[in-house]
């Protein structure tokens, strides 16, 4: 499932779409808060959400997923 981003929080940074490697962001405009054009390319790496500096993005894994997943960075 896509990330959801928190327009109140987002400072528009252009991090998020730039470390995501899926391009879940693509056609993201500079200076515009990310659109979230292809969120079924998301692969739930959470790169988006240790990148985002605002803390303005939450990832919604898939309820089958959601037994088995492990955050990629607290894992380690
Ligand atoms: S979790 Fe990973 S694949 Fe999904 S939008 Fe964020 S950076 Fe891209
Ligand atoms: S990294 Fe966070 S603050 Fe920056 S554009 Fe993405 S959601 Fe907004």
């Amino acid at each position: 499932m896509p990330p959801v981003i928190d327009r109140e929080k987002c400072t528009a940074c252009g991090a998020c779409a730039e470390y995501c490697a899926e391009d879940v962001f693509f056609g993201s405009e500079e200076g515009d808060v990310p659109q979230v054009s292809y969120p079924e390319f998301c692969a739930h790496c959470s790169c988006c959400v240790y990148a985002c500096p605002a803390e303005a993005i939450r990832l919604r894994i898939p309820l089958p997923m959601q037994l088995l997943y492990k955050d990629p960075v607290r894992a380690v």
